[in-house]
């Protein structure tokens, strides 16, 4: 345990961003940001920089960081950085413990490598980088012997239940989903589903592509391969059980047939908050459940027959190798498609299943193997996307 975490967070001005800095305010004596990286809102970041004291400040888009050096916004003292270049300088700070990885899709990847490599402990929020390169990411941590603390509301909920158990009474991890927007909605009607109703989340509020991956289930789709690169259980141990009022995190199922489960509102904040003071609990960023009042808890399986994504992760995960890089790979083409309003969304999980069957896969035995079947699965959903007509 460490009595101050000091934190680089790359993607502080996103979701992931917010909820960190929230339980960063309710607990000051226990973290303290000192670096802090995103791709062009310099003056959300210049926001962040003023109230936290940080120094160090990476911004991702070029123009956003001639724009940021000109602006005044940011104190003299401050060391801005750019590009690629500048998320490893802010990730590998000598002064920072542990990278916060909330970066949205796989750019973060090298910068994030770069931090474990400087032996930084990684608060994962940014699953796609497990999902693309899971071997990777996780062997590099093992050899330098840092902590990966999941960050992703379901695995801290499984790492909660975890706690005291050993990893081989373990039956099954149950993952649980909200169902996203359009959980009941029929074929019919989701042919005509438009990008500003995807980008609405009934219970929580995320960044745009997540959300639009929870309406599809792609997200639990990466949220089941990402399971298995933190907790190392076969593709049959993982279940998906939705969960429409997201109030139950996750669960687990062990051999003697007890089920432990964790609670808590649908805020990032509970998930972040322990992960970061994994060791001694934090105090709240906001209220708790209340069981004096009246609440419904509902469980039901997923339809995997209207939301194709889900199966097609699990395809994937048992074909393992750079499957699983396809299957990230492809679903960010879609979604891109789907947001710039071309792919309708019902298309997300024929392009996501096409993918992964034009794509050979194998075992990388290299990142840039791994680099390379990513760029060619890209393609390969493009080409499929065009052939539809968008
Ligand atoms: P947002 O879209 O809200 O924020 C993304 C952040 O990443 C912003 O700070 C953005 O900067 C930055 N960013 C985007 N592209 C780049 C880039 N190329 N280089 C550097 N920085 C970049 O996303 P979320 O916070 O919702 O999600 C972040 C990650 O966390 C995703 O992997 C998601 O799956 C995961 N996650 C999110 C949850 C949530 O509740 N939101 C829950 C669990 C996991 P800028 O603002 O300048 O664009
Ligand atoms: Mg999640």
């Amino acid at each position: 345990m460490k009595l101050v975490r000091k934190l680089s967070i790359l993607g502080a001005t996103g979701s992931i961003g917010d909820n960190t800095l929230s339980v960063v305010r309710a607990n000051p004596d226990r973290l303290k940001v000192v670096g802090i990286a995103g791709r062009k809102n310099f003056q959300k970041l210049a926001r962040i920089a003023a109230e936290f004291g940080v120094k160090d400040v990476a911004i991702r888009d070029e123009e956003a960081y001639e724009q940021a050096k000109a602006s005044k916004l940011f104190s003299a003292d401050t060391r801005l950085y750019c590009g690629t270049e500048g998320l490893t300088a802010v990730a590998t700070l000598p002064e920072a413990d542990t990278v916060v990885a909330a970066v949205v899709g796989t750019s973060a990847l090298r910068p994030t490598l770069a931090a474990i490599e400087a032996g930084k402990d990684i608060a994962l929020a940014n699953k796609e980088l497990l999902v693309m390169a899971g071997k990777f990411v996780m062997g590099a941590a093992k050899e330098k012997g840092v902590d990966m603390l999941p960050l992703d509301s379901e695995h801290n909920a499984i790492f909660q239940c975890l706690v005291g158990e050993r990893i081989d009474d373990v039956a099954k991890l149950l993952i649980t989903a909200s169902g996203g927007m359009f959980r009941d909605y029929s074929v019919e009607q989701m042919k005509q589903i438009k990008p500003a109703q995807a980008l609405k989340h009934p219970n929580w509020n995320m960044g745009p592509k997540v959300t639009i991956d929870s309406s599809t289930l792609a997200n639990k789709g990466l949220e089941v391969i990402e399971a298995k690169w933190l907790f190392g259980v076969s593709p049959e141990q993982i279940q998906v059980v939705v969960q429409k009022q997201s109030l139950v995190h996750s669960m687990v199922q062990f051999k003697d047939g007890s089920i432990k489960a964790h609670f808590s509102p649908p805020s990032m904040t509970f998930a972040i908050s322990h992960s970061l003071l994994y060791g001694k609990r934090g105090l709240p960023a906001v209220e708790t459940l209340d069981f004096c009042k009246p609440m419904q808890i509902d469980f039901a399986p997923p339809d995997t027959a209207r939301f194709p994504c889900l199966k097609h992760a699990y395809a994937a995960l048992r074909a393992g190798g750079t499957a699983t890089t396809c299957f990230n790979a492809a679903n960010e083409q879609a979604v891109a498609s789907f947001i710039k309003g071309g792919l309708p969304w019902i298309n997300i999980a024929d392009v996501v299943g096409q993918t992964l069957e034009k794509t050979p896969h194998v075992d990388p035995q290299s990142l840039e193997e791994v680099l390379q079947y990513d760029s060619l699965a890209r393609q390969n959903a493009d080409a499929i996307i065009a052939k539809m007509g968008y």
